[in-house]
């Protein structure tokens, strides 16, 4: 399995995680297919935190409604880790819960930031996706 992710929607994602950063920085990446990223809908990490993140529920709901009104589909959710790789903590197992989404994670630790995708279920990562 391959996910596209446009060159637009990836230049957004790194902007907003070097802005946030030293905090993670989150939000849904969607698309017009479950294959392919090109939207960056940016999230405020209510957590404030540079080691976990949260959504705000609300925030999430207007999401899926931006979503469904512009004829997008929510490929995955995205959330930045500003000093650490680009895989998933024992956090980020424990709390993805929707095995019908890709888990991005954006990691700014080296010179060169390093983007990834993995589906997630049942508390173990199953797969690593590979973009381009
Ligand atoms: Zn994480």
């Amino acid at each position: 399995m391959e996910i596209i992710v446009t060159e637009s929607a990836y230049r957004d994602v790194l902007a907003q995680a070097k802005k946030d950063a030293p905090l993670e920085s989150c939000g849904y990446l969607m698309g017009p297919d479950k294959n392919t990223v090109t939207v960056n809908y940016p999230m405020k990490n209510v957590d404030e935190s540079a080691e976990h993140f949260s959504f705000d529920p609300k925030e999430q709901f207007a999401a899926v409604k931006y979503a469904r009104q512009n004829g997008l589909t929510i490929v995955g959710n995205w959330h930045s880790h500003p000093a650490t790789p680009s895989r998933p903590s024992a956090e980020d197992i424990r709390l993805a819960l929707d095995s019908n989404i890709l888990y991005f994670i954006l990691s700014l630790a080296e010179q060169t930031p390093v983007f990834n995708a993995f589906v997630i279920s049942n508390g173990e990562v199953r797969e690593k996706i590979n973009i381009r």
